[in-house]
């Protein structure tokens, strides 16, 4: 039997699948241009989370979000620059 069902305990550690770095970017871009992001392995709808500090509104140049696949449970960290300049 394939091993491919990991604990959800909602917390990314090295051991559990990754997307490759293509993937990553590809997910990255999907996000920045406010589309639905598509998970690449199994096109379920990734949820979108946005971790760290929390102080949306500060005027912080970068957050951080964290896309997570709801049907095989790989997911993606990466710091998202916003678009927006005063
Ligand atoms: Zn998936």
């Amino acid at each position: 039997m394939p091993r491919d069902e990991a604990p959800d305990d909602a917390v990314p550690d090295d051991s559990r699948a990754q997307f490759t770095e293509e993937e990553q970017r590809v997910l990255r871009e999907a996000f920045a241009a406010g589309a639905p992001v598509r998970c690449p392995r199994c096109l379920a709808t990734m949820t979108a989370r946005a971790i760290g500090g929390g102080s949306f509104g500060l005027g912080y140049a970068r957050r951080r979000e964290w896309l997570m696949c709801p049907r095989c449970r790989r997911s993606a960290m990466f710091d998202v620059k916003r678009g927006t300049r005063n």
